[in-house]
């Protein structure tokens, strides 16, 4: 059985350019290498999630500039639906301005998350029906946070289940995980959300008990390359990763959380999901890229079978 599932978050366009060492203040350097791609935490677990085979709207917002077509064209390369899309007349599409020094790899990011960050009540009331119809939404911490919360609130007011990937991280209140059906933040948001270090069953257990007492349903951490803790039910275990030649991190989460959203609207329970979730995102550590990374649903399903 496959339900509707809908993403609501960020599109920002990655402008990355590699260079001999990063610009000082006032400094112009020659770059040596420039790429352009789609993507937003919110975007990347979209297409994730309609690429690994879920029926999802993706809500986001973009600007009426030529950046905005980065999006729309990537939805029409994995043929994905383009009807929930805001668009904001003078904000512009967000950027992310990525500067990669190509030596020491280290890099300095400024996001503007421009339309993205402008979504507004009267948007959210355009997609009512499809939230209302949808089996889990899944958010991040991407957009304007008060159009979060009026989304998790429409949600959860209609029986719809609420997942909350806390990244990037930014303070929330507890009437916004009071009710959630999951969260999903990396050990770095885990501590930032709840007090308690991440190193250990042991601990992700006090971490996940700091959520639990919100009112938090469920409780999922992803442990990078160690792989991810899952509470659900009374019972809690870390499930491994795949051994993988990682060699590009960058949306090994949203890979995640797409394939995890993808096995929870097809009746997995949170354990066969976060396995699921597991061989999405190592398939996508070991390509370059965000949105390009993220794998078909054939290539999970052979990936299991090898595995
Ligand atoms: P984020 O990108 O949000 O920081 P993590 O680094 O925790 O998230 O990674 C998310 C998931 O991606 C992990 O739970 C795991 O399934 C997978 N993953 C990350 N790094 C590796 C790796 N080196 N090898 C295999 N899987 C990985």
């Amino acid at each position: 059985m496959k339900q509707k599932i809908t993403v609501f978050g960020s599109f920002v366009v990655d402008l990355m350019a590699r260079t001999p060492h990063l610009p000082a203040p006032g400094e112009t350097v020659k770059g040596s290498f420039f790429k352009q791609g789609a993507g937003g935490k919110g975007f990347n677990q979209g297409i994730a999630a309609h690429k690994t085979g879920a029926d999802v709207a993706m809500i986001t917002k973009l600007g009426r500039d030529s950046l905005a077509g980065v999006a729309t064209d990537a939805m029409d390369a994995v043929g994905m639906p383009k009807d929930y899309l805001f668009f904001n007349d003078t904000a512009p599409t967000g950027v992310a301005l990525i500067m990669v020094d190509e030596n020491s790899s280290q890099n300095e990011i400024v996001i503007v998350p421009g339309a993205c960050a402008t979504i507004t009540d009267a948007d959210i009331a355009s997609v009512e029906k499809r939230i209302k119809e949808s089996a889990y939404v899944l958010l991040q911490l991407e957009v304007n946070q008060d159009a979060n919360e009026k989304v998790a609130r429409l949600a959860k007011e209609n029986g719809v289940r609420v997942i909350v990937n806390t990244a990037p991280y930014q303070p929330v209140t507890d009437a916004f995980l009071n009710g959630c059906y999951l969260v999903t933040p990396n050990e770095v948001e885990a501590e930032e959300l709840t007090g308690v270090p991440v190193d250990s069953l042991e601990s992700a257990d006090r971490a996940a008990k700091v959520f639990l007492e919100k009112g938090v349903q469920n409780v999922l951490i992803t442990l990078g390359g160690r792989g991810v803790y899952v509470c659900s039910e009374g019972k809690s275990e870390i499930i491994p990763a795949f051994k993988v030649n990682a060699i590009d991190t960058t949306g090994a989460g949203d890979a995640f959380n797409g394939g995890l959203l993808t096995a929870l609207a097809e009746g997995k329970n949170l354990h066969d999901a976060a396995c699921f979730a597991n061989a999405v995102a190592a398939i996508s550590v070991q390509r370059i890229g965000t949105t390009p990374s993220m794998p078909t649903r054939e290539e999970v399903d052979a990936f299991l079978r090898e595995h």
